[in-house]
């Protein structure tokens, strides 16, 4: 995956523009709709869960922090 910053002419803000899917490395144009191609893919493209599918250890801390395990 890549990402480009870049800075708005005129009134300075600075925004990231993505030049390849971090799912299947695509590289796009640089009119293409990003979103369009990112909504193509299914969660488990970008190492999530499926749709609708809860992970038994969803509720596990992040960083190995007790937890309640609720
Ligand atoms: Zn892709």
């Amino acid at each position: 995956m890549s990402v480009r910053r870049v800075r708005a002419e005129g009134c300075g803000t600075v925004y990231n523009v993505l030049e390849s899917c971090p799912a299947c490395g695509h590289d796009f144009a640089g009119w293409e709709r990003r979103c369009e191609h990112i909504a193509e893919h299914d969660p488990e493209d970008f190492g999530l869960s499926p749709h609708g599918e809860i992970p038994e250890d969803h509720a596990k801390p992040l960083f190995g922090g007790v937890g309640d395990g609720a």
